[in-house]
């Protein structure tokens, strides 16, 4: 069971690990977008970081959902560009999805990324495949929905979760852009790793990093 604590562990973890690639992520961007990817996420993980805090002086998120939707409202208000409103939603989606639970199951979990999928996929109206965050989210979702339903362990859940999203992140390499800036640049965006995808696999592997130690 995961409550509002774990939620924000993982996102301070998610945080710290977008700041720790920051300039990676960038340098994904810079092939084959404009260069802002890490430096657009990592300003929206401070701000994220900065609204958890301001909270802790007595309003303090206290259910899993707000937690998240307190990270996507955030997300939205700083972070520009096409992963500012995407995540924004991702997050606010995801949240939405957990209601006003204190206490969160993998099932639930599994229910949450899904709804953040969704939410992505109707804001960015992209499909697997089309190389952007989309790739990442869908792969590591069903591989974790997959592998409730199959009886595996927690852990191993959570680590087929965050496998299948660093896969589909490394898979994005050969794929022409098909949604999003990258697509401008046709057959060139060929042979670079999506950045959104990139990013994705991190926060995900995040939060199985934080949900395996509980
Ligand atoms: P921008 O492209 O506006 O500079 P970022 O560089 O922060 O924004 O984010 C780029 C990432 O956003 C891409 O690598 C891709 O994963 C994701 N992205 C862009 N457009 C879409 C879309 N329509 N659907 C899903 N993800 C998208
Ligand atoms: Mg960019």
């Amino acid at each position: 069971m995961m409550d509002a604590e774990v939620f924000r562990a993982w996102i301070t973890s998610a945080a710290e690990v977008i700041q720790a690639n920051r300039d990676h992520l960038t340098q994904l961007d810079a092939a084959i977008g404009d260069a802002d990817h890490g430096i657009n996420l990592a300003r929206g993980f401070t701000a994220v970081l900065g609204a958890l805090e301001a909270r802790d002086s007595g309003a303090a998120p206290a259910t899993p959902g707000r937690v998240l939707i307190l990270t996507g409202n955030t997300i939205i208000s700083t972070v520009g560009g096409a992963a500012g409103p995407l995540y924004g939603m991702a997050f606010r989606r995801a949240g939405k999805s957990l209601g006003d639970a204190a206490d969160v199951d993998l099932p639930a979990l599994s229910a949450a990324l899904e709804a953040a999928l969704a939410g992505v996929q109707k804001l960015g109206a992209a499909v697997e495949g089309d190389k952007t965050m989309v790739d990442a989210l869908a792969a590591g979702a069903r591989a974790f929905s997959k592998a409730l339903a199959e009886g595996a362990a927690p852990d191993d859940a959570l680590s087929a979760l965050a496998e299948a999203a660093a896969s589909a992140s490394a898979a994005t390499i050969p794929m022409r852009a098909l949604k999003g800036r990258a697509s401008y640049l046709g057959p060139r965006s060929v042979g670079h790793q999506d950045p959104g995808a990139a990013s994705t696999a991190l926060i995900l592997a995040a939060l199985r990093d934080t949900a395996r130690t509980r």
